[in-house]
């Protein structure tokens, strides 16, 4: 038999209750804080992500699914979604429109990486990029919609991370201090990092390898280096946070892994997930749409690892099960009577099912039983010539007859007001 991708996931129809919970909490909320979705491809030419995220950031360098297509044209599964909606904002010109400024998506994204709890080869995010606002209100915003988010499914002991990249101005100055410390500490560094020194030194503070993260302990930080102007940013963000009552701790080593980021970042992480604790992550991106070719738009967003959020989901959110009506249908003139039934009751948008391979009434009510409906409606041959069913509450066992023509209805009223 053939497997499926080693990282690549099946999400069974047991789980998939918890990822519907997700989505509907993600759509609703980011909907009642004014997103609108965007869906944008799953690929697109590899240019679009090596100019965006950055060519020495670890996804460019060696997590990218890429191939080549027929006529030769280098192309690339998303590793993430904030490029191919900043291509899409630029090339519809959504910066004409009042509304297409605040968009949400979902979806899967492509990473080679090492597949373990929580890391995937395909994974799935929900994400929000907010286009055209300098404001630290803007910031704050999409920030209260990602706590809200998680606060809203229960997750436990989550910590909001926030830290400031400064303006791309600010780099070049703190690069050569950065650059300075990390070579008094090179010998404990990993081969990997030594590299970035040389391509991107702020990606060592990033490295995950804990003698890494141990020798830059007492690295220079960015917030002590940032202009007037990237100071009173990030102050105002964090008065912003703190109006709001949204809890944070500032992590001054916090750069992510993307290069486009300037100013704010932020990462949320969940303490019950062990090694990939991070559930979400984002921040500003004031140039990236100017990169791309746009005209200088601010932007703001941050993108959600829905199975990481899936995992860390405590299970009294999941939701309750569906009244489901089975119909237990047999005999020439039953058998007939209950297919119409059936599809009757989900004309109503009544949950309704049967077993079609069942001849039995005691066969039916095995199935009944085993799919946890609520309650049967049972027509027989007697019933059908009697023009009636009989309804059974599969908690209580009580058994009604009732007219057939008037059931669907009668059922339907009686679900809404259980
Ligand atoms: P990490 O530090 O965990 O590698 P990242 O910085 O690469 O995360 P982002 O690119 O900011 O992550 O993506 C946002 C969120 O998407 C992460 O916080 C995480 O929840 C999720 N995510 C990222 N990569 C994966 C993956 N390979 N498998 C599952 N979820 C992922
Ligand atoms: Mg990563």
């Amino acid at each position: 038999m053939i497997r499926g991708i080693k990282g690549v996931k099946d999400i069974l129809p047991d789980e998939v209750g918890r990822w519907q919970l997700i989505e509907a909490t993600a759509r609703r909320l980011a909907e009642v804080y004014g997103f609108r979705e965007i869906r944008v491809p799953v690929f697109e030419v590899t240019d679009l992500f090596a100019r965006s995220i950055g060519a020495s950031t670890d996804i460019v360098e060696k997590e990218m699914y890429t191939f080549q297509d027929r006529d030769g044209t280098s192309l690339t599964l998303r590793p993430e979604a904030t490029a191919g909606s900043v291509r899409a904002y630029i090339e519809h010109n959504l910066s004409a429109s009042p509304t297409a400024q605040k968009l949400y998506y979902f979806g899967p994204m492509f990473r080679h990486e090492r597949p373990q709890a929580g890391r995937l080869r395909q994974f799935h995010q929900f994400g929000v990029e907010a286009f055209g606002c300098a404001e630290p209100a803007a910031d704050v915003e999409v920030i209260s919609l990602l706590w809200r988010f998680f606060s809203t499914l229960g997750l436990p002991d989550l910590t909001l991370e926030i830290n400031s990249l400064g303006e791309a101005g600010d780099r070049p100055a703190y690069k050569a201090v950065l650059l300075e410390f990390l070579k008094t500490r090179e010998a404990q560094l990993c081969q990997n990092c030594r590299r970035r020194m040389a391509t991107n030194p702020l990606r060592v503070l990033d490295c995950k390898v804990p003698e890494c993260r141990a020798a830059t302990e007492g690295a220079p930080k960015l917030t002590d280096h940032l202009s007037p102007h990237a100071r009173a940013h990030f102050d105002a963000v964090l008065v912003g946070l703190q109006t709001l009552e949204i809890p944070f701790l500032l992590n001054p080593r916090l750069v992510r892994g993307l290069d486009y980021y300037t100013l704010t970042t932020f990462e949320v992480t969940c303490s019950h997930l062990g090694a990939q604790n991070a559930v979400g992550a984002g921040g500003r991106y004031d140039g990236l749409v100017e990169t791309l070719g746009g005209s200088k738009t601010p932007a703001v967003g941050f993108a959600v690892g829905l199975e990481r959020t899936v995992l860390a989901l405590p299970g009294a959110a999941l939701p309750t099960p569906s009244k489901l009506i089975y119909v237990a249908s047999f005999g020439p003139q039953g058998a007939p009577a209950g297919r119409r039934m059936l599809y009757e009751l989900r004309a109503l948008g009544i949950q309704a099912d049967t077993d079609h391979r069942a001849s039995t009434l005691k066969a039916h009510m095995k199935q009944a039983d085993r799919l946890g409906a609520s309650l049967t409606v049972i027509v027989g041959d007697d019933e059908a010539a009697k023009n009636c069913v009989i309804v059974r509450d599969m908690t209580s066992k009580e058994q009604v007859e009732l007219p057939l023509s008037t059931t669907a209805i009668n059922l339907q009223k009686r679900l809404n007001t259980a």
